[in-house]
């Protein structure tokens, strides 16, 4: 698995060197509006622990943390009143996965209708 990176922008975000449009934090996550937002609603939730990726943060984590990353976004997405209409969350990896930042991130999306999960010429 990659090593993690501490100059990755959103390391560099935990450590306060660059700012960030605050949504949710507590001891174990932190998350943010995305600076290039694709819906209505998109945040990016991410754990305080240095994981490259879900499957970095899934055999790593521990379970306090991984129990804290799931209550925040069922957190975030209750506060912004997403659940009723719907909403999206995705966790790109590796570079199949198009991950461009390599701390593990949920986008949360919502608040609009979505369309199809991948674009057709994606697909398979
Ligand atoms: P991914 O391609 O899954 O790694 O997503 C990285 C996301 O981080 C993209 O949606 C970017 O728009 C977002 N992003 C990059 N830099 C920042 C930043 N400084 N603040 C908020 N979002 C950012």
């Amino acid at each position: 698995m990659t090593s993690y990176d501490d100059n990755n922008i959103f390391a560099k975000i935990l450590r306060g060197d660059i700012p960030n449009d605050t949504v949710y934090e507590d001891d174990h996550v932190l998350a943010f509006n995305d600076i290039s937002p694709q819906a209505p609603v998109h945040i990016l939730v991410i754990p305080k622990g240095k994981y490259v990726s879900v499957a970095d943060f899934g055999a790593q984590g521990s379970a306090e943390e991984i129990a804290a990353f799931w209550r925040a976004v069922a957190q975030i997405a209750a506060d912004k009143d997403l659940p009723s209409a719907g909403f999206r969350t995705i966790a790109n990896t590796g570079i199949n996965g198009g991950q461009e930042v390599p701390h593990f991130h949920v986008h949360l999306l919502g608040g609009k209708k979505l369309g199809p999960m991948l674009a057709r010429s994606e697909a398979a």
